[in-house]
């Protein structure tokens, strides 16, 4: 949960830049991955396809490719949504405190392009008891072969 004092723009920023950068980012999403990373929407409970993925690999932003997330920490919360216990090592994840909705979260987005992503719970296994929830539509899982 460590602030990234390198780069202090907000994500909306970070959207502004990274789309003026990749005029093309509108037609590659799809509807959903759109209005989950860059309008901060969430996808219905059980809809995601991600939610019970199993396969090994890394889930990158599917905005920009940035490496977040790894199978290895992802566990079945049986939330609805692709849960976390812990971003990759030295992966560009930012947090913030979200009041939308009338309810206090930790958003978290994407360091490198803004995406957002989902938001930080603390009712977790592991460790550190962080549960992150994290939209299927805002992940690319790159498979890993062989395990
Ligand atoms: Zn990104």
């Amino acid at each position: 949960m460590d602030e990234d004092l390198t780069d202090a723009r907000t994500p909306e920023e970070k959207r502004a830049t990274h789309a003026g950068q990749h005029p093309d980012l509108r037609e590659r999403l799809d509807a959903m991955s759109w209005q989950c990373t860059q309008e901060a929407a969430t996808e219905r409970p059980f809809t995601g396809g991600y939610c019970d993925e199993k396969r090994p690999g890394t889930y990158a932003c599917v905005a920009c490719g940035e490496a977040l997330f790894t199978s290895e920490d992802k566990y079945d919360s049986e939330c609805g949504w692709p849960s976390f216990t812990t971003p990759m090592d030295d992966a560009p994840v930012d947090h913030r405190t979200d009041t939308s909705h009338g309810m206090s979260r930790t958003e978290t987005t994407c360091g490198s392009c803004g995406a957002h992503l989902g938001h930080v719970f603390d009712d977790g296994p592991g460790p550190s008891g962080d549960r992150y929830c994290i939209n299927s539509a805002c992940l690319v899982l790159e498979e890993r072969i062989g395990g």
